[in-house]
């Protein structure tokens, strides 16, 4: 039997896991014969039935499309759609549901900033501020914007600890710098990056930021006020709701400034051949009919969230990520990619003599889903001089339990090379 690692989370009484677990179904799942353990939250995670029920309710009792037809259930699916937008808004601290965007999900929301913001105020010569931690969906739309409208990337540099520097940070930002484009949590290595102190440096050169903030919404409290945010992404699947929905999040003034990406139905305030007028934001950037039913979904998962109560979240995540960290740094052969200080839900490691799909494939036997591969994030692991790591992620609906299988799994896999 495996070594158990010291320290169970203090949180876990306060923190009924065991209750949380059963308002998800998928959690019941064999896999292998084996009971599903489920560390592959930060690429999605479970939907509790709250979220599912809702759905259904929306299809059983709502379902309309939205604003244009003068009807009972138009009436009701627009105050369904509505309503989950004045959710995310509270979610967020936004001072106004105008400034929340349904999207199809964080990269989406990314690509509408890059073709809007990006084509309205970088140019040539201008520069656009990314960090090496980047996920793939934050580099490549500045990539394209910057090879149309002939701007610059500047990249902050990492620490050993894959932390960025900030004073690496403060010396690239400069008058041209435009944009800072920042994820708030990495999902390759789970650290949680200075994004107060960025914006405030942001300030500085008078550059707007942008907060991917795809994985520290599900973890962490986020205020956009608070962090004086310009933009703002996240997706549903992140935090327990549906795929094929996601925000952006912007302030007022500046989404009012910005052009339409998509043009079409429910952005359009008149058409003629000669001229359209565009619906001020966030209709404007909501161009077609959207995915009504996953917003309605996705409003349930916030309000999920905010019943258990983000603290307490952060709180028992913090507790089990901490457990994790000392049970896996414990086994020989194993080295921790990505040992910040600050980090949030994801463990990223490589196994002396074991290909990283090795690992998964062995996990995945014993019923343990993690991701192993790239990640979408190719330069903060080759920065380590690594194309793969095995990464497990966690949510508040993990256990000790689950973190014992998978450390004792691994310790079998380093015994048998060993
Ligand atoms: N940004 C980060 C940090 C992510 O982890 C992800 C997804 O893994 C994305 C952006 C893209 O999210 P989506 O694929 O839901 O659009």
């Amino acid at each position: 039997k495996a070594r158990e690692p010291a320290g169970q989370p203090q949180s876990q009484g306060a923190f009924d896991v065991q209750a949380v677990r059963r308002d998800f179904p998928i959690l019941q799942e064999r896999v292998n014969g084996k009971p599903l353990v489920w560390l592959d939250n930060a690429a999605t995670t479970h939907k509790p039935k709250a979220v599912i029920e809702r759905i259904s309710y929306f299809y059983e009792h709502e379902n309309s499309n939205i604003h244009r037809a003068a009807h009972e259930l138009a009436a009701r699916a627009t105050d369904a759609y509505e309503g989950a937008r004045g959710k995310v808004a509270r979610f967020l601290g936004a001072r106004s549901a105008d400034e929340i965007v349904f999207v199809r999900g964080a990269t989406e929301a990314i690509n509408l900033v890059a073709n809007t913001f990006g084509r309205q105020f970088i140019g040539e010569g201008d520069e656009i501020i990314v960090s090496h931690l980047e996920h793939h969906a934050n580099i490549v739309p500045w990539q394209q914007l910057a090879a149309e409208v002939g701007a610059k990337i500047r990249v902050i540099p990492v620490d050993d600890s894959g932390q960025i520097i900030l004073e690496e940070y403060a010396r690239l930002l400069c008058s041209r710098t435009r944009l800072v484009s920042i994820a708030q949590v990495s999902n390759a290595l789970g650290t949680i990056t200075p994004v107060s102190e960025i914006i405030a440096l942001a300030r500085g050169v008078g550059a707007r930021v942008l907060v991917d903030g795809a994985q520290s919404v599900p973890h962490l409290r986020t205020n956009v006020q608070a962090l004086d945010a310009d933009f703002l992404v996240f997706s549903g699947h992140k935090i327990f709701g549906p795929t094929g929905i996601g925000v952006l999040y912007g302030k007022k003034e500046l989404l009012d400034q910005l052009p339409p990406w998509q043009g079409g139905g429910n952005m359009i305030a008149d058409v003629t051949f000669e001229k359209t007028l565009y619906q001020p934001a966030p209709a404007r950037f909501e161009a077609g009919t959207g995915n009504i039913a996953d917003a309605v979904g996705l409003g349930a998962a916030l309000d999920y969230v905010e019943r258990l109560g983000l603290e307490r979240i952060a709180a028992y995540e913090h507790d089990l990520l901490v457990y994790a960290t000392r049970g896996l740094q414990a086994i020989p052969g194993l080295r921790l990619i990505g040992t910040a200080a600050h980090k949030a839900g994801v463990l990223s490691f490589v196994l002396d003599g074991y290909r990283t799909e090795e690992v998964g494939a062995a996990l995945n036997r014993e019923g343990i889903a993690v991701r192993s591969g790239h990640h979408c994030a190719q330069p903060i692991l080759r920065r380590f001089g690594l194309e793969a790591t095995v990464r497990p992620s966690l949510a508040f609906y993990n256990t000790c339990e689950e973190v014992d299988l998978l450390v004792a799994t691994v310790r079998r896999l380093a015994h048998a090379k060993g």
